[in-house]
């Protein structure tokens, strides 16, 4: 069992910006308002996540650990919309396997918290407020060879920066803070609107020089901001997809886009956008892979049509 948590985990767990990601989601699932993340080293000494979530009952902690031990769906009908980010129970049963992992939490309404020690599943009460704080150490630890991998710790820390912005995008209304050797390096405070949380992000002039987004084709509504091409801070890394929520990456996406940009205005190479696609779940197959990145959708040229159709409007439309 636990060579085959090993295995799983190398599907899920490339480095600590992978485990940053579960982490979030889970803080999100769970309702948090406030995610605060402490990381040691890049990550591969610690990676700490804080919410203010609905907690995890003591009786249930175990099973956090478990693996196919998932609270957010019971049937297979349930994949078909599933609303959560998480829904594998895979997760932090992997992360357990691979490094040194603690759970403490306390649920709505109880009257303690909860200490798990992933190694030894002991369990032993402490303080702290509702929410729960898992803790990563050493990641990697047993297999020296996938920790070889990793590179420089201020790699691996713009990695886990990038998979909190990669939420922070989608989630303006949570806050988000992230530490790191004991110093704060972003903050993102819960933002009004999305324009608002996008200006925090990259900056008031990404705004300036972008547009609204909002379209409805069919059933697919797509909404967001893009950078008109003059855009002075055009990068490869400030492209964000999201289908209902979730951050993907997708060929059939990307096209789209590039393809409005090269008919409406000849000539920007890296568009700069963010762009949420809200579509029925079930015609998305969000189940594709163990990280979840990769979608499949029952209709490609539906939404490649709405996507490039959306963005052609919006950058056809007279600036305000
Ligand atoms: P999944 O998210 O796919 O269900 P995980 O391995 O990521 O699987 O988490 C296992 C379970 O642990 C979740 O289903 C949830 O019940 C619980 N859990 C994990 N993190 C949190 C959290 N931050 N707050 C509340 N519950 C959590
Ligand atoms: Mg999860």
């Amino acid at each position: 069992d636990e060579l085959i948590s090993q295995i799983a985990a190398g599907e899920v767990v490339e480095r600590p910006a992978s485990v940053v990601r579960e982490l979030v989601d889970n803080a999100l699932d769970a309702g948090a308002t406030q995610i605060t993340l402490r990381l040691l080293a890049g990550g591969v000494r610690l990676i700490g996540v804080e919410d203010d979530g609905v907690g995890i009952p003591p009786e249930e902690l175990p099973l956090a650990l478990r693996r196919h031990a998932t609270s957010k769906i019971r049937s297979l009908q349930e994949l078909e919309s599933v609303g959560t980010m998480g829904f594998r129970g895979e997760a932090l049963a992997a992360i357990n396997s691979i490094a040194e992992v603690s759970v403490l939490s306390r649920r709505a309404g109880a009257d303690g918290a909860w200490l798990l020690d992933g190694a030894t599943g002991e369990l032993k009460p402490v303080a702290r407020a509702q929410g729960t704080s898992v803790e990563v150490r050493e990641l990697f630890f047993a297999t020296p060879a996938r920790r070889k991998f990793l590179k420089t710790d201020a790699t691996e820390l713009a990695h886990c920066i990038e998979a909190v912005r990669r939420h922070a995008l989608a989630r303006p209304d949570v806050g988000f803070a992230i530490w790191h050797e004991g110093k704060l390096i972003e903050q993102w405070r819960a933002a009004a609107t999305p324009a608002q949380r996008i200006a925090d992000v990259f900056g008031d002039e990404f705004v300036a020089q972008s547009v609204a987004v909002e379209h409805q084709e069919g059933a697919v509504r797509v909404s967001g901001h893009a950078g008109v091409p003059d855009a002075a801070r055009s990068r490869a890394d400030q492209q964000f997809f999201y289908v209902n929520g979730r951050y993907v990456r997708d060929k059939v996406l990307a096209h789209a886009v590039r393809s409005a940009y090269e008919d409406v205005l000849h000539g920007q190479r890296q568009p700069v956008f963010v762009l949420h696609l809200a579509i029925d779940p079930a015609r998305v197959d969000v189940n594709v892979h163990p990280t979840k990145i990769e979608v499949r959708f029952r209709d490609g040229r539906e939404i490649h049509q709405a996507v490039r159709h959306a963005i052609e409007n919006a950058l056809a439309a007279p600036r305000a």
